[in-house]
């Protein structure tokens, strides 16, 4: 298997893999989806977030069918292996191909959502296919939140059926996604000098991983156990005050370790016989979920100042009474998380604390409400409550015939078509509640490890599913 660039998908593929688009980064590659369509005479629109709306007229006998949306984000996730020298503002991705799949070298591929993107200029370039007036719609930031789907207008639209080309797998498509919304918690501190001895308390181990795929899996919080021992240690030792307070890198990932930096004039010793009999409860408790956690306390340079005690506490208590995880699940689709928040990152800045958590509910009602306890419970412990990028999640519909135009074009293939609801946020929640009566799936091909060096995009999949999205078009009359 080649990467055959007389493929218009794969030739579309390689151009915009010499563009560097990290999250917002995308101005280049918006600018070339727009070069695109001036070249090729169609009409668009580029918002001011660099989203790029194209469209395309019917082919001939399509005339009166309904408008499709197909929808692709253009940024990428940057990551890279430790050894590889690569300038993800700079330099293009370095693609090759092993065993059938497309890979980046040392990076990731950007496949996600590059192949949608790909598939909607193969489509625009090509005017002997058969389909309804299209619009395109490439977006911007959508790694970091969803953010340029949440700055389109429901005026730019005509449709009200709608392809994403985010969600691969060639057989399935998504009936459902969660809605969300980014809290942070912030609180103004005071520092007070200190002259007591220095500490740090470490929590490592844990799986951590993303918050939509993972929260059901009872895995530790490391920002909250942190919270949790050195509560337990003030209990006994009053005098203990945060200096620092570090952990989790995105907040929507699971946080996997944890730095506090405490003072206290307790010897080591005693400090970690109290320690230790937390860390053994809490061992036990995520012995089969997420065996790998450990703690230590360990002495660090003396600092000169520190929070009062009864800050201190208030910080930690907030921490320990706080909603986090798994708060419900579907009875009607079997292991779909419904609502959960995690609490990603905390840090302090300029003598302010942070807090930042994700908030993901499929329910709108349930969302609010946990909005509402986040809201009752900050000022309470001298917290600030700020909401931001909220999102409505999309609902599970019975009744689809988009989903049962790409059932059957899959059935006549041979494939049974599988429906996956996930926690994730997908920018279908963002159009479902732009246009409320969209119609939506999911469709692309197979790709793995996303968000990663590894990541990689199955290219006889990439044939396959861009016939497939043909036939499925070719269907909407
Ligand atoms: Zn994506």
């Amino acid at each position: 298997m080649e990467f055959d660039l007389s493929k218009k998908y794969c030739f579309y593929f390689n151009e915009i893999s010499k563009i560097p688009r990290g999250s917002r980064n995308e101005k280049a590659v918006s600018d070339y989806v727009v070069s695109f369509a001036k070249e090729h005479g169609l009409r668009y629109i580029q918002d001011d977030t660099c989203n790029v709306i194209v469209d395309m007229p019917a082919s001939p006998g399509y005339e009166n069918s309904e408008t499709v949306l197909l929808q692709a984000h253009m940024d990428i996730v940057c990551e890279k292996n430790k050894d590889v020298e690569h300038d993800f503002e700079k330099d293009p991705l370095d693609l090759y191909v092993e065993d059938g799949w497309l890979y980046a070298r040392g990076t990731t591929l950007g496949a996600d959502d590059g192949m949608g993107v790909a598939y909607m200029l193969a489509i625009l370039d090509d005017p002997s296919l058969k389909h309804p007036p299209l619009q395109c719609v490439f977006t911007t930031m959508e790694e970091i939140g969803l953010l340029g789907a949440l700055n389109l207008k429901r005026e730019y639209f005509h449709g009200t059926r709608y392809i994403n080309l985010d969600e691969g797998g060639e057989d399935n498509t998504c009936t459902t996604s969660s809605g969300g919304a980014r809290t942070v918690m912030s609180k103004k501190l005071s520092y007070l000098p200190n002259e007591a001895k220095t500490y740090r308390l470490e929590i490592r181990g844990l799986k951590g991983g993303h918050s939509a795929g993972r929260i059901h899996m009872e895995l530790g919080n490391a920002i909250l156990l942190g919270a949790r021992v050195l509560e337990k240690l003030c209990q006994k030792y009053p005098d203990i005050r945060i200096a620092d307070y570090n952990g989790g890198l995105k907040f929507n990932a699971i946080p996997r370790e944890s730095d506090i930096v405490f003072t206290s004039d307790t010897d080591l010793d005693l400090l970690n016989q109290e320690a230790q009999g937390c860390f053994t409860e809490i061992a036990a408790e995520l012995q089969y979920s997420d065996p790998g956690f450990n703690g230590k306390i360990v002495p660090v340079e003396t600092v000169d100042q520190a929070l009062s005690a009864k800050e201190t506490l208030q910080i930690l208590q907030f921490l320990n009474v706080i909603p986090n995880g798994l708060l419900h699940h579907s009875m009607a689709i079997e292991g779909l998380s419904t609502a959960s928040l995690n609490a990603g990152v905390i840090h302090i800045d300029d003598g302010v604390l942070y807090l930042d958590d994700l908030i993901r509910s499929a329910a709108k009602s349930h969302g609010d409400m946990i909005i509402h306890q986040l809201e009752i419970l900050s000022p309470l412990f001298g917290f600030d409550f700020e909401l931001s990028d909220r999102y409505l999640g999309w609902d599970f519909e019975k009744d689809s015939e988009m989903r049962e135009i790409l059932r059957g074009v899959l059935k006549d293939k041979g494939i049974e078509m599988k429906e996956v609801a996930i926690h994730g946020g997908l920018e279908c929640g963002v159009f479902k509640g732009l246009i409320p009566e969209l119609d939506i799936i999911t469709y692309g091909p197979i790709s793995e490890n996303a968000h990663t060096p590894d990541e990689r995009l199955d290219l006889a999949s990439f044939d396959r599913a861009y016939e497939n999205l043909l036939a499925v078009l070719e269907r909407c009359i």
